[in-house]
């Protein structure tokens, strides 16, 4: 089987993505009550809902296009911060040299890259400021990594989310320096930070979604 990673295939990893999300909502939204205002499980339904369209059927079939769409799909969602980092995220892969369908692990890297690139010119938030760059910076830089040591986009992916997993819940330690959260200082502590758990579940999400589209014997090889 081809183990490039085709528009379909990055299709499911988006239904994989809100399975997990909406699986896990209600935590996400208690999260938020002890950082912020409690909302943040009911925008997170509202961006994988507006990402399962532009790539469900109908959905434009270029993945840059897709990529474009989907960004500001989520852009416009009725959201908070979570949804403009994230609708920046997915518009900003769309920016990749070479964001064409099927991609190679490296090219999947790029593409993820790219997002993460454009999220920086958002927000000035570091890994250790408890936020989701403290779960998105990880799962990419070892999303990286693998592909450099010649892993499948499957085991890199997986990489990425046990990456994402870790920065996640290292935030529990964190005081919160960005976002509503920061104005409640300590009283973040010893709670993870629900941007982070939101992208943790999605990159999960992303690995089961592709075991589904590529079949679970691990053959999407680069
Ligand atoms: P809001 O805070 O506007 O209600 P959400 O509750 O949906 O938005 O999302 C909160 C999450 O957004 C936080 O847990 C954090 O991960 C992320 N976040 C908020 N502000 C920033 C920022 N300036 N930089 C990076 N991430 C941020
Ligand atoms: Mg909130």
């Amino acid at each position: 089987m081809n183990g490039r990673i085709t528009r379909d295939d990055l299709a499911h990893m988006i239904t994989g993505a809100a399975a997990s999300i909406r699986a896990q909502h209600a935590l996400l939204s208690q999260l938020d009550c002890a950082a912020g205002d409690g909302d943040h499980g009911a925008t997170m339904l509202r961006v994988v809902e507006s990402l399962e369209k532009t790539f469900g059927l109908g959905g434009p079939q270029d993945l840059q296009t897709c990529l474009r769409d989907a960004g500001w799909g989520v852009l416009g969602v009725d959201g908070g911060a979570s949804s403009s980092l994230l609708g920046t995220f997915f518009g900003g892969m769309a920016d990749a040299a070479g964001c064409e369908a099927p991609l190679s692990t490296n090219e999947l890297a790029t593409v993820f890259e790219a997002g993460l690139v454009a999220v920086r010119k958002q927000t000035k938030a570091q890994p250790g400021d408890k936020t989701m760059m403290d779960a998105l910076v990880p799962a990419i830089e070892t999303l990286r990594a693998s592909a450099d040591a010649g892993k499948s986009a499957a085991e890199a992916l997986r990489d990425a989310a046990d990456a994402a997993r870790t920065g996640a819940e290292a935030t529990r330690k964190l005081i919160a320096k960005y976002g509503r959260a920061k104005f409640l200082g300590e009283k973040t502590l010893g709670h993870e930070d629900p941007g982070a758990t939101s992208v943790s579940l999605m990159f999960a999400g992303f690995c089961s979604g592709l075991g589904e589209s590529k079949g679970e014997s691990g053959n999407a090889r680069s």
